[in-house]
């Protein structure tokens, strides 16, 4: 009979393991869109938990993106959608070298305004 005694502090069942895989996560937008966004000096950052592998991960939207996608089209504000690939710093068995994260990746749609779009619509008196 082998008896370990279970390491303290450490409850958390850890549930099985989940390989490198390059998945398509269909409601990964809709989880991104629960992530809160920090500013950053040249761009966005959307922090939260991959909805996959349920690790720390992140997006970064430079500003220089943004413009791009509003002087593309006149219409503000725009809506753009960007693939987000997991990029936790979990480790995954399988994961190739050089790669991050669980291999998960989905589409996030990204509303754009105009960065100085602070125009007051009251009226002039
Ligand atoms: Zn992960
Ligand atoms: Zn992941």
């Amino acid at each position: 009979m082998f008896t370990r005694a279970m390491p303290p502090g450490a409850p958390k069942k850890n549930p099985k393991p989940i390989p490198f895989q390059n998945l398509s996560v269909p409601d990964g937008g809709d989880a991104m869109k629960a992530w809160p966004r920090e500013r950053k000096q040249n761009g966005w950052e959307w922090s939260g938990r991959c909805p996959r592998c349920n690790h720390q991960a992140s997006k970064f939207i430079a500003d220089e993106v943004v413009t791009l996608a509003l002087t593309a089209t006149e219409v503000q504000p725009v809506r753009e959608t960007y693939v987000v690939r997991c990029n936790c710093q979990e480790p995954h068995t399988d994961r190739p070298d050089g790669e991050q994260g669980c291999g998960a990746y989905w589409g996030v749609e990204i509303e754009h305004e105009r960065p100085d779009g602070d125009e007051e619509a009251g009226e002039a008196g």
